[in-house]
């Protein structure tokens, strides 16, 4: 059997493919982050790519080491003379940070805003919409704790999934408040769940001890219930003075701007990291359980990775699942853009000159040429396969003259037009 790609990991194929839904489409992949490009750069976002693997330290006190990341979904990377000590980016946040403390990006104009997209890697249980190397767009404002900051973060996530045309986003919205409130709150979890230990699953025993508040992310359906059966109080009861203070100017923000969201006094997020405002985003169509993206603050992680105390906030979304909400609601993507023009030789001598005449129009205009002689019925049939304005046919007169038989394929008007004066002939909105 021919080799397979690794499960939990996907193609995305080009247009025409035979197998091409919208949620495996590569044009509708680049539509989406062609669509984020432009609503964060206009917000003044700068592109950052940082590397795919990173010490596995930095994630163990970026993500933190009682998450599920961490302590079952990282994939280690082997190579000659090391042994496991990097890991592929379980998520982009981390990385960003370090690199915004080791290249001195604090002198930049602050707060910085930057954005990226590429893959993750994470080893979970594979299901629809739950892959092992997925892709997120990712957007980070490092450098100001105001509440200004989250309330244009949230907006601009917003306004990326609506320039992409989906209607059934629903965010939800709460905070996770500061370290101290957390303390206070995982105490109280501590009380709740002590009496109940054995009703746990081994997971969540464990978290008991490490980080009660993780119970609560628990992908369990016991754990579930019994959190429900003991109605467990949500972190938003615990919010300490200031950080109640900040959520409630976060919210103000989003209401004068007219932003929906609704107050989800559970949000818990899956990483260590975050501080205070806490947000994902959903979609009927992709589960209850699962987000189309998610984001937060994370105000101690540059410390928490040695840099100075920096306050920062950030969001990712899965691509792909993006892909999945863009199917389900039937949008329909901008059609990828043919050649302006093919052409074509009807003799294997003029193959050279065909070619000749596609490479002087590249520097303009998208120029394709076939590679094989062909009838001209055959050539004009593979240039509107191909998508072409115009097919153009070089023979023996066309040689002899220096010139194309250029007809346009939705007129069908045909005219002889002199090989230096192509490019001023071809106009690419007719
Ligand atoms: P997280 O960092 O877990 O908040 O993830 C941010 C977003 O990445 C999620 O809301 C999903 O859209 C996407 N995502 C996370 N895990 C996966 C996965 N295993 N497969 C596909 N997308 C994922």
């Amino acid at each position: 059997m021919a080799l397979q790609r690794p499960k939990g990991t996907q193609d995305h194929l080009p247009g025409g493919s035979p197998k091409l839904s919208l949620d495996v489409s590569a044009s509708a992949f680049r539509h989406v982050t062609d669509i984020a490009q432009r609503v964060l750069e206009r917000a003044g976002a700068a592109f950052i790519a940082t590397p795919i693997f990173e010490e596995a330290e930095l994630v163990t006190r970026g993500v933190g080491g009682s998450t599920d990341i961490v302590r079952k979904e990282m994939f280690r990377v082997y190579y000659a003379g090391d042994h496991g000590g990097f890991v592929l980016r379980p998520e982009g946040t981390a990385g960003i940070v370090r690199a915004y403390i080791q290249n001195g990006l604090k002198q930049m104009p602050s707060p910085l805003k930057l954005w990226t997209h590429g893959p993750i890697f994470r080893a979970e249980n594979v299901q629809k919409g739950r892959l092992r190397q997925f892709h997120q767009v990712d957007y980070e404002v490092i450098g100001s704790s105001d509440a200004l900051v989250d309330a244009e973060t949230i907006w601009l996530m917003v306004e990326v999934v609506r320039e992409l045309g989906l209607s059934g986003v629903g965010v939800k919205l709460g905070s996770i408040g500061d370290p101290a409130d957390r303390e206070t709150y995982n105490g109280y979890l501590r009380g709740v769940f002590a009496p109940h230990v054995e009703q746990l699953s081994d997971d969540s025993r464990d978290r008991l001890t490490r980080n009660p508040m993780r119970i609560l992310d628990s992908k369990s359906a016991t754990d579930q219930g019994l959190i429900a059966e003991l109605a467990v109080r949500p972190m938003l009861d615990f919010l300490g003075e200031d950080a109640a203070g900040h959520f409630g100017q976060v919210r103000a923000y989003l209401d004068a701007w007219g932003v929906a969201y609704e107050v989800d006094p559970s949000i818990v997020r899956g990483l260590d990291y975050y501080r205070r405002t806490a947000w994902e985003l959903h979609h009927a169509n992709i589960g209850a359980k699962s987000a189309l993206g998610g984001g937060g603050r994370y105000d101690g992680l540059a410390a928490e990775l040695g840099g100075p105390q920096t306050p920062g906030i950030g969001w990712a979304f899965g691509i792909e699942r993006i892909l999945i909400a863009l199917e389900a609601e039937g949008i329909e993507l901008p059609p990828s853009p043919g050649p302006l023009i093919y052409i074509a030789a009807l003799d294997a001598e003029y193959v050279g000159l065909a070619a000749k005449a596609a490479l002087s129009l590249r520097s303009q205009v998208r120029a394709e040429f076939g590679y094989k002689p062909q009838k001209p019925g055959n050539a004009f049939r593979e240039g509107e396969r191909r998508g072409a304005v115009y097919t153009a046919l070089i023979g023996s007169d066309e040689a002899a003259t220096d010139t194309l038989a250029v007809k346009h394929l939705g007129t069908g008007e045909q005219e002889s037009v002199r090989l230096e004066e192509l490019a001023g002939f071809l106009t690419p909105d007719s």
